[in-house]
């Protein structure tokens, strides 16, 4: 309906009302400060490494001490509130790393003693294995995350108010007073439509793009993988895009550079990675330099070794915990979201001076150990498996750091002697192991309905 409202209309009315009137009075009445957080974020990213590190030690001093005086997991820890107030940083590493099934095993222990149960805005992740978590923030939190997405952008030129377009999963089953709700809220606070993800196809992309010229949006926002689709549908229907964005940003998976590649192509505008958790908000985003940028005002960002648990040097690839610096009503302490990345000992040269991070390999639960005790990911078996011509589908399972199997169906071209290349290949990666070679008729899916190709049977602790 939005969309009909807009036809035909190219100079956006709505972009100077949301910024200069529903988004300040938005603010007057709930008491936000977005604005107020993204200028700091903004006048702060400038300022010198050792400045921005001094801000991130207060604050997480001030979490630490809250949380050993009022969060029931953490009093035990009141034994450091000495080494809390000389040395944040060095105290934090005596508190336990905190996983997803710590916290569901006992959520009531995370939330502060100190809060009233009325400032308690709950989040579910959603995560593609495993079952949701639920955990709590406030205001104040959410607020910080908001204004981190903003200062990414910002570096963009994109602003609050501009006119976007967003591919994404169906809103939230909502009843009618909630979607009308939603709507108003969509229009006269984030100007923004957007595109189902699941119904862009060779069927209905020419109306997507008629939607996108007569909206002329600033910038899009996606998925990775949705982006990516709606590129490859437009390239090959043989489209012409005549926008002037100013970026694609793309989030909430892993971004491939055969993805980036396309998008750019086919939008002729910079595609910028935004990698955030539902369970950590927005950790990083990248600049116009190609760098990605932890959001160090924001959390504390350690990375450790997935079987020692101790910390791994700067350019060394680790788990990633996050400490969220603002949640005081359920504060997380070393927080294991889930994905290995690798910290850069470099800095960036945009000027801006938080730490960046070197890459973002994927997820811990894909990750595989080799015999010499090196990392392996997931799609290392899936790009071996690739330059095959005979195989057709392929499950490489760990079930003990010695023991491996390897299940195949045959495609028309099996040739055995490609298997003995892949199970070379595999050895010369993982480790002289044996690997029990299987043929079966199909593979069937995991319960998330996604077949894996790749999985680790034990645990890392
Ligand atoms: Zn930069």
């Amino acid at each position: 309906m939005e969309v009909l409202l807009l036809r035909g209309v190219y100079m956006d009315i709505w972009y100077p009302l949301i910024k200069k009137v529903f988004f300040p009075y938005m603010e007057l009445v709930k008491g936000n400060k977005i604005r107020k957080k993204l200028s700091y974020l903004k006048q702060m990213e400038r300022k010198s490494y050792e400045e921005i590190k001094d801000k991130q030690q207060a604050d997480l001093k001030k979490l630490l001490l809250h949380s050993i005086e009022h969060v029931p997991a953490y009093k035990k820890f009141k034994k450091l509130k000495k080494e809390i107030e000389a040395n944040p940083y060095e105290a934090l590493k005596k508190f336990p790393v905190l996983t997803k099934k710590d916290l569901m095993g006992a959520p009531d222990q995370y939330l502060s003693g100190h809060v009233s149960k009325y400032k308690l805005i709950p989040n579910l992740t959603g995560g593609s294995t495993g079952e949701p978590v639920k955990f709590y923030m406030d205001r104040e939190t959410v607020e910080w995350y908001e204004a981190a997405r903003w200062q990414g952008l910002s570096w963009r030129e994109v602003e609050i108010g501009h006119r976007s377009v967003m591919i994404w999963g169906s809103p939230i089953e909502l009843n009618k007073s909630q979607h009308q709700k939603y709507a108003l809220k969509e229009k006269v606070l984030k100007n923004r439509i957007i595109f189902p993800a699941y119904d862009i196809n060779p069927d209905s992309i020419e109306n997507y793009v008629k939607t996108l010229h007569e909206y002329q949006p600033k910038y899009i926002y996606g998925y990775a993988s949705a982006l990516n689709i709606f590129a490859k549908l437009i390239e090959e229907k043989g489209l012409e895009i005549q926008l002037s964005l100013k970026a694609i940003i793309s989030t909430s998976e892993n971004l491939y550079d055969f993805q980036r590649e396309q998008i750019e192509r086919v939008f002729r505008c910079p595609v910028v990675n935004e990698y955030g958790a539902r369970d950590g908000g927005i950790i990083a985003y990248e600049c116009p330099h190609g760098s990605m940028h932890l959001t160090e005002l924001n959390a504390v960002y350690e990375t450790i070794d997935i079987q020692s648990k101790g910390e791994v040097s700067l350019g060394e690839e680790g788990s990633l915990l996050v400490t969220d610096l603002h949640n005081f009503v359920m504060p997380r302490l070393r927080y294991q979201v889930g994905d290995m990345v690798t910290k850069s000992v470099n800095k960036c040269m945009c000027g801006r001076n938080t730490s960046i991070l070197q890459s973002i390999e994927g997820r811990v639960d894909d990750t595989f150990i080799a015999k010499d005790g090196s990392y392996v990911h997931g799609h290392f078996f899936n790009h071996v498996v690739r330059t095959t011509k005979g195989i057709s589908q392929f499950q490489f399972i760990q079930h003990t750091p010695k023991t491996m199997s390897l299940k195949i169906v045959k495609g028309p071209e099996f040739a055995e002697q490609e298997v003995l290349d892949v199970v070379s290949k595999i050895k010369d990666k993982m480790g002289n192991h044996e690997i029990d070679v299987e043929y079966v008729d199909h593979i069937a899916p995991s319960k998330s309905g996604k077949v894996r190709y790749a999985i680790r049977e034990y645990p890392l602790n």
